[in-house]
């Protein structure tokens, strides 16, 4: 495994981290969830991510459970705040001072522990003013709940408010976390150079696409019994955009591309969102063990320009 600097700061993480979206606490049953955490772990990874709303604060638990004795100093550990997680009161959710200040301390109790490594903004809150929400994660880093702060999905003029703030008020803010594979590649025209400029690393999400780039979706075939796209639980939904035959024929055509680099599909979409340099990390979703032991090889991958140029040409403007 190797490790990268999120943003400017001094912390790394493993280029491969481990999320639990969907099917801890949910499409996987509790004991495959552990086996897949500790897969992750004797695979060389460090980082994990979570967040308050996933399965309802319930993956929060999970992943606490699974992390169980390992040494802390060893890891790091990531989660969200934004989305409601339970009553849907009218202080329930957005990033709101007191929102951000009551859900940390829920999060570190699923957890278990007394501070997480990066506090993430799941979204932009529109009804928040962003100096109020920075003001109180700066709040969060200096009670020592969280060693550094992170967003998701931000744009790029988001992220240089946000950047312009912490630097005022005395912390970083070091890394956004967007969706990013080689079917969805909506950060790299602004969000990427922008982050560049500010010293800020993407986290991507779903870099197989929830599945799709593995090629185990074919066109006109029914998908494989277990997938994410029979997981009627939320992930058949999540996954249906991607779930369309131009969008799997495509996908079929990069086997010969992974056939050259001796590689999975898995392990070739992985790799192709690690040869962008502002990407700090890949979170990979597993409902196998097994996925996750094929999916962490993608670390170190170099893939060539000449095969980057023909995943271009083959997914086009999917
Ligand atoms: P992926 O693109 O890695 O999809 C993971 C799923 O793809 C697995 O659960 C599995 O589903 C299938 N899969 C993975 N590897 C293989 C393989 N080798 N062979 C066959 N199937 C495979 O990522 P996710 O969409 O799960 O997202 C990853 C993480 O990103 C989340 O857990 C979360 O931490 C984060 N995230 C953040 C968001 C945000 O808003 N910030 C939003 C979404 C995710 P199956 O076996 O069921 O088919």
């Amino acid at each position: 495994m190797e490790f990268r600097h999120l943003g400017r700061s001094g912390l790394k993480v493993s280029e491969i981290t481990y999320g639990n979206w969907l099917t801890h606490a949910s499409q996987v049953e509790n004991e495959a969830a552990v086996a897949c955490v500790h897969a992750a772990l004797d695979a060389g990874i460090s980082t994990f991510d979570t967040a308050d709303v996933y399965a309802n604060t319930a993956a929060e638990t999970v992943l606490g459970t699974a992390l169980k004795g390992q040494r802390r100093e060893s890891l790091e550990i990531l989660t969200k705040v934004y989305f409601p997680t339970g009553p849907k009161g009218h202080n329930d959710s957005g990033l709101s001072r007191k929102h951000v200040l009551e859900s940390i301390d829920g999060s570190l109790r699923r957890l278990g522990t007394d501070h997480v490594d990066v506090y993430q903004a799941h979204r932009w809150d529109v009804s928040t003013p962003v100096e109020e929400t920075m003001q109180a994660f700066a709040d969060v880093v200096r009670a020592g709940k969280a060693l550094y702060i992170g967003v998701s999905e931000w744009t790029a003029d988001q992220l240089r408010r946000g950047h312009e703030l912490a630097g005022e008020l005395g912390f970083q803010l070091i890394s956004n976390q967007p969706q990013y594979s080689a079917l969805y590649r909506v950060v790299e025209p602004e969000v990427v150079p922008t982050s560049r400029e500010l010293g800020i690393s993407q986290i991507v999400f779903s870099p197989v696409a929830q599945g799709v780039l593995t090629g185990k979706y074919t066109p006109g075939g029914a998908p494989p019994e277990g997938s994410r796209a029979t997981d009627e639980k939320g992930g058949k939904q999540m996954i249906s955009r991607w779930m369309r035959d131009d969008v799997l024929s495509r996908v079929q055509e990069l086997k010969s591309v992974a056939r050259e680099l001796e590689l999975s599909m898995a392990q070739l979409a992985v790799a192709w969102v690690l040869q962008n340099d502002n990407v700090a990390s890949a979170i990979i979703g597993a409902s196998r063990p097994d996925q996750v032991r094929e999916n962490v090889k993608a670390s170190g991958v170099t893939i060539p320009a000449e095969l980057l140029q023909r995943i271009d040409a083959v997914l086009g403007d999917v």
